[in-house]
Parts: structure tokens; C-alpha cells; sequence
């Protein structure tokens, strides 16, 4: 599905120069199921973004198919977005005054799709998330759970083959977040290949594997499991 090979990624502060990824090299499989993790600042989201081609790189190669995803002009990223990447985020980002039907739609409005036919299939996605009954209402009405949900049906309408979701159980209670995590398996069992970074080892123990970044690096196998084990018996830190 992808692979990135030594990805190294800098951002510009004035005449400073920050390197936020350091020759970042993983692949990721057609229907895995991922978790990206690490503490905040590790570079989580810049990597995301270039995985989403919402961002450029400085160097190596993100290979996303069989196409170098490098200096793409911005129809070429867009095409590549819309045709294979969903993206869910922690805040949501539904248009207020909207309903939740029109959210879900608005991928097909930007493609031109009437407004009968669209809202027919945003009608069908709501349902599969489990909101048939709350199409009429505003974001405003809605629990985190419920808009986290219409955020999801909206990223599955463009019939991603990738969803890309940056902390999206961050602002939910454990209840929630356990259920839009039943969510997010049963759309990768359909056959979506899904990433998810998150902070919550609860998230990551729901995914099938789990890429670890520190200060913008992937870390070791060995580093990542004595991290894991530490976040799993907290008392145990003090041993290590
Ligand atoms: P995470 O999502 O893991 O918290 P980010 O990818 O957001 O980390 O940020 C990684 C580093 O890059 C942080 O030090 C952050 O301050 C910095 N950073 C992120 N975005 C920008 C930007 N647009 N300009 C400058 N620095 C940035
Ligand atoms: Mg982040």
C-alpha cells in the first residue's frame, strides 16, 4: 500500500531549521490495521501529513502504490487524496452549520455530484455508522461520539482504499473512544488499510502493530517493546 524510505522532513522557523523526521522507513501492508505512537512533539502529525500528501518532505521517498508521491502539483495531490485517502481528525472539522447529512456529502459536492443522488449515499453511510436518525441535526446537537461518527461516514464516502485518522479518539471519554475503535476495525475488515497515532495504549492494543516515534524517529523493535511494557505496568518504570 505504502512505503517510505529514509523520509526526513525540516521545518523552517526564521533562519532556524528544525528536523522533525529523520530518516523515517517503514512499509505498510494492503488492510493493516496501524497505530502510530509517540509522545507529543515526536512528529506524529507532520508524518501523517505527508502520508495524506497534505505535506512535502525534504528527502528519501513516500511511495503511496506505485506512485512517488514527490513534488506533486496541487491537482495531482488532490486527485490522489480523493480518490484513495480518508482522513479523520481529534476536533472532528464538521462544518457547524451544517447537518449531519450535508457533512457526510459535502466529498460528493465537491465532485459534483447532484443533490439528490449525494444525499442518497451520505444517507446510506450514516446509516452504516449508526446515525440514519440524526441526519437532520447540527454538529451542535451532537455527542463527540456521534460527531466523531459523521466525521467517519464523511471520510468512508469517497471510498478511501486509506484512512488516516490523527488522534480521533483524543477527545472522547474510554466508552466512546472503545466504540468508534469497534468502528474503525469493522471498516478495516471490510478491507481499508487504517493508521491511527494516538497517545491512548488502549487505542494502540486495538490496532494490529504499532510504529513508535521519538524526536521524529522510528524506534528499534527492542526500544519500542521495553516502551510498551513500561506503559502497561506503570510501576515498572522506575526498574528501567
Ligand atoms: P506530534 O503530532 O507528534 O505532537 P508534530 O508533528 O505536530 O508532533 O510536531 C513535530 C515538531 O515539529 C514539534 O516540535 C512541532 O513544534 C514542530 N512543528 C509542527 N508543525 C510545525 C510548523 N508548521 N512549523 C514549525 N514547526 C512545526
Ligand atoms: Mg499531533
Amino acid at each position: 500500500m505504502l512505503r517510505l524510505t529514509k523520509v526526513n522532513k525540516y521545518y523552517r522557523v526564521g533562519t532556524h531549521s528544525l528536523h522533525v523526521l529523520r530518516d523515517i522507513d517503514f512499509e505498510v501492508e494492503d488492510g493493516e490495521f496501524v497505530a502510530i505512537m509517540g509522545s507529543s512533539g515526536s512528529g506524529k502529525s507532520t508524518l501523517l501529513n505527508i502520508l495524506g500528501i497534505l505535506d512535502d518532505y525534504d528527502s528519501g521517498e513516500y511511495r503511496l502504490g506505485d506512485t512517488i508521491i514527490r513534488d506533486l502539483s496541487e491537482s495531482r495531490a488532490a486527485h490522489f487524496r480523493n480518490r484513495l485517502i480518508g482522513f479523520v481528525f481529534q476536533s472532528f472539522n464538521l462544518l457547524p452549520f451544517k447537518t449531519a447529512l450535508e457533512n457526510v456529502a459535502l466529498p460528493l459536492y465537491y465532485q459534483g455530484v447532484a443533490r439528490r443522488k449525494r444525499n442518497q449515499i451520505a444517507m446510506g453511510f450514516l446509516e452504516r455508522v449508526g446515525l440514519r436518525d440524526w441526519a437532520d441535526h447540527t454538529p451542535s446537537e451532537m455527542s463527540g461520539g456521534q460527531k466523531q461518527r459523521v466525521a467517519i461516514a464523511r471520510a468512508l464516502i469517497g471510498k478511501p482504499r486509506l484512512i488516516l485518522a490523527d488522534e480521533p479518539t483524543g477527545a472522547l471519554d474510554s466508552e466512546t473512544s472503545a466504540q468508534i475503535m469497534e468502528l474503525m476495525s469493522e471498516i478495516n475488515r471490510s478491507g481499508i488499510t487504517v493508521l491511527i497515532v494516538t497517545h491512548d495504549p488502549e487505542v494502540a492494543a486495538r490496532c494490529q502493530r504499532t510504529i513508535r516515534l521519538k524526536d521524529g524517529k522510528v524506534m528499534s523493535p527492542e526500544a519500542a517493546a521495553a516502551a510498551a511494557a513500561a506503559a502497561s505496568h506503570p510501576g515498572m518504570r522506575a526498574a528501567t
